[in-house]
């Protein structure tokens, strides 16, 4: 195992239910480090270019209004393992799916407004830590 990066989005409907040092508490209590953080709001263009790759969903068009429906808390987690240990903190895409205890299970509206975005993979992780943050933000 390696210390790695990885990045993370509290979604709109966790913003909106005020839920983001809940959320923060769910990361840091398993050993992930938060590195860079900032509160933003998706334009239509920014959240079209971060889900490209799942342009020809069918539920892309709603995807991204959903993500443009309210602010958005962007992230840098660090720490062993760090992709895989979030993916398995966030909980599995649809809530009804989720193991007990994870993010999604506890928090999730539905399979579209699952509170939280997690990079699936290495690659994922570097370009979409870099789509949102530069070098100089990140503080580990
Ligand atoms: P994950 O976020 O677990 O990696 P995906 O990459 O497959 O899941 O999907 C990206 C996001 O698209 C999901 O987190 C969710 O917000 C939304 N989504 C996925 N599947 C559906 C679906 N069947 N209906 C509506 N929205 C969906
Ligand atoms: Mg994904």
């Amino acid at each position: 195992m390696a210390v790695e990066t990885t990045l993370s989005i509290i979604k709109p409907d966790a913003t909106r239910r005020n839920l983001t040092g809940k959320i923060n508490a769910r990361f840091e209590e398993s050993g992930l480090q938060i590195v860079a953080q900032k509160k933003i709001w998706l334009t239509r263009n920014q959240a079209e270019a971060f889900y490209e790759v799942h342009k020809e969903r069918a539920f892309f068009d709603d995807l991204c209004n959903f993500m443009i429906s309210g602010a958005v808390v962007v992230q840098v987690l660090q720490g062993e393992n760090a992709i895989a240990e979030n993916r398995k903190i966030m909980g599995a895409t649809n809530p009804v799916n989720a193991e007990e205890g994870t993010i999604r299970r506890d928090f999730a509206e539905n399979v579209e407004a699952n509170s939280v975005h997690g990079s699936d993979s290495a690659e994922n992780a570097k370009k979409e830590i870099s789509f949102f943050f530069s070098e100089l933000e990140i503080v580990g």
